[in-house]
């Protein structure tokens, strides 16, 4: 099928660390000037939507608010739809983006990567909000994730204790799940199988997009591993060295 837009995913295909992956810029411009609406697909909610825009910025990259798709704004659009208030399990810096949808008797708790302010205090309190009825919303699932001094606890063990606690499930507004996908999508206008989701990590962006419907490509840069084209067999998944790559195909060029 045609693709009519793209989800791109940001570190392992702009950029690693504060390096600029070769290359991509110029995809980028390229994917720009055929003037496909793109999302840009962060599961980051350590930090609000404006840092991770400075970042791309300090790299070069231009990124409009309304393009950088992110599990808060997942968040507060299922929030709106639904008519629901939250509260919060998530990092201070993190609760502006979330003005106006906060209330005391909540029936929803919003969790998010709280980081170091993961407290037992915190975390109980949140337990104790599940336990009196209020549904469990993830901003994401990951294990862990690499800093520059060593691996690092990510979101997902936080929600799971609270899951294994209460006894829930939690709805996850994040990558891999489907339902984050089919936001992002529905932001652009268009159907899951028109738009292509182009990321590094296997499981997260090409095979979550893929259960979603979407089209996928996993590119051989960031954190891609050469045995996790294995994964991809049996799906219409493709392969592309880089974003370079990828928009060479788009384009047919
Ligand atoms: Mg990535």
């Amino acid at each position: 099928m045609k693709i009519r837009g793209v989800l791109l995913d940001l570190s392992g295909v702009l950029y690693m660390a504060d390096q600029v992956i070769p290359g991509s810029p110029e995809a980028l411009a390229r994917l720009r000037a055929a003037g496909l609406p793109l999302r840009f697909l962060s599961n980051m909610t350590r930090y609000p939507a404006e840092h991770v825009r400075r970042h791309l910025a300090e790299l070069g990259y231009e990124i409009a608010a309304a393009e950088l798709f992110t599990p808060p704004r997942a968040v507060r659009g299922w929030l709106e739809a639904e008519n629901r208030r939250c509260s919060l399990l998530v990092h201070p810096r993190l609760e502006p983006e979330f003005s106006g949808l906060v209330a005391d008797e909540a029936d929803v708790l919003v969790v998010g990567d709280a980081a170091e302010t993961f407290t037992y205090a915190r975390l109980n309190a949140a337990f104790r909000r599940l336990m009196q009825g209020a549904e469990l919303v993830a901003m994401g699932d990951n294990r862990y994730f690499r800093e520059p001094e060593g691996l690092s606890l990510d979101i997902g063990p936080f929600v799971h204790a609270l899951e294994y606690a209460s006894g829930q499930t939690a709805r996850v507004l994040g990558k891999p799940a489907a339902d984050f996908f089919h936001l992002a999508v529905a932001d652009m206008g268009l159907e899951p199988g028109e738009v292509l989701m182009v990321g590094d990590d296997v499981e997260s962006d090409v095979l979550g997009a893929v259960r979603a419907g979407l089209q996928g490509t996993l590119v051989r840069t960031g954190k891609y591993r050469p045995s996790d084209e294995d994964r991809l067999a049996g799906t219409d998944a493709w392969v592309a060295d880089d974003l370079a790559a990828v928009v060479d195909r788009l384009l047919q060029k």
